[in-house]
């Protein structure tokens, strides 16, 4: 099956009792067993529900793994990746993450004897002289947020072969629509479902996927003991959501591309994040790894000023500030100051979030209209 047919039909069935084409929303906390132990395949909506079950499943066959689990947040599927390792482990992760990974890492992990080590770079070669015998996850993001950093998924997951050390991908940004990590040699998918498969941001919920059984029963272990899991009305959100996934990835990538392209012409940006455009220095990276380019895109401008920035943010008509990404509607936010506030500003400087930098989600409304907003707020400055 290909991707748009999967993200229909992929390990999903019409409910058995009804025949209903989408699953009900199985609002029960427990089910009737006929003798002690004698259940139907669920027992306690923790473990498993099945309108969480076949969000699951549909989330297993569009990353190309063997399980998935959906879990109530972003964080909290994280939070059940890190739970895997023991104190002392180290983990090397890339330097430019989602501020709140960063934050889980530095402010609840490091106090658990967890060390992590921020790698910049995107090839194989920045990764490995950082891999130690102590070394027991590399967790990538790509491309970065919100700098938009492509890094070599399959040439870092080859420093992992033969060791015990896991993959992880955060694979939030791209979507499977553009790439699929577990074919690239991770061993672990991550999603803020919050964004792309939802899409619609009308929800909260975060997903792992795994490539294979033993890791699949670690995770379920995770989830089933550590509590984290998503609430059967989310989840049939989310399931709905990633039924135009590929419609929408498409339109996202299109419409992003045009206003990377009108922002790297216009006189008052500096410079424009794209891994689509010709001047990005992963472009050729970003070409081979990814389908299309995605929908996100960042940019200083030339006057470095913060106060600028801000103008252009404050009157955007059409595009909304706010947190968030990868909703139907386009979105403009302040790094700095919004979704990457929590990491202290001397480490902002060093990675290149300065204090102009301006991130957009662009959604799927006409560009003509996105187009005209942009350049309505840039005569303002
Ligand atoms: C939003 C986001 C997260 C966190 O997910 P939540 O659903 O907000 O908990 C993690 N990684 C990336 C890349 C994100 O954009």
């Amino acid at each position: 099956m290909k991707f748009n047919t999967k993200t229909i039909h992929g390990n999903q069935h019409p409910e058995p009792s009804t025949g209903a084409v989408m699953p009900p929303i199985f609002q029960t906390s427990t089910y009737a067993q006929s003798s002690p132990g004698q259940f139907k395949g669920y027992e306690y909506s923790r473990g498993a529900n099945p309108t969480r079950t076949a969000l699951e499943n549909a989330l297993a066959s569009i990353e190309n793994g063997v399980a998935g689990f959906a879990f109530g947040s972003g964080l909290a599927a994280i939070d059940a990746v890190l739970k895997l390792l023991n104190p002392g482990d180290e983990v090397i992760a890339g330097d430019d993450l989602y501020g709140g990974t960063y934050r889980m890492f530095t402010k609840i992990y490091e106090k658990y004897g967890i060390k992590f080590k921020f790698v910049a770079g995107s090839h194989k070669e920045d990764f490995a002289a950082h891999i130690t015998d102590k070394t027991k996850l590399i967790w990538l993001e790509t491309p970065t947020n919100p700098l938009l950093k492509v890094i070599d998924i399959e040439g870092v997951a080859s420093l992992a072969k033969g060791k015990d050390i896991l993959v992880a991908v955060d694979n939030t940004f791209a979507s499977p629509y553009n790439q699929t990590p577990l074919d690239m040699g991770a061993d672990i998918v991550m999603h803020s479902a919050t964004k792309y498969l939802g899409g619609h941001s009308d929800l909260v919920a975060g997903a792992l996927i795994v490539k294979d059984e033993e890791l699949a029963e670690k995770v379920h272990f995770q989830i089933f003991a550590g509590g984290g899991i998503l609430g059967p009305q989310d989840s049939f959100l989310v399931l709905r959501g990633i039924k135009t996934l590929g419609l929408r990835m498409q339109r996202h990538a299109e419409n992003a591309m045009q206003v990377a392209q009108f922002l790297a012409s216009h006189p008052k940006v500096d410079k424009v994040y794209y891994p689509g455009l010709e001047s990005h220095p992963n472009h050729e990276l970003a070409k081979k790894q990814m389908k299309t380019f995605g929908g996100m895109l960042s940019f200083t401008l030339k006057s470095g000023k913060k106060e600028d920035s801000f103008k252009l943010l404050e009157n955007l008509k059409v595009i909304t500030l706010a947190e968030s990404l990868g909703g139907v509607e386009s979105l403009a936010n302040h790094p700095a100051t919004m979704t990457h506030a929590s990491i202290p500003a001397e480490i902002r400087a060093q990675i290149g979030i300065t204090d102009d930098l301006v991130r957009l989600s662009i959604g799927i409304e006409d560009i003509e209209d996105l187009l005209k907003d942009v350049e309505n707020v840039l005569d303002l400055i």
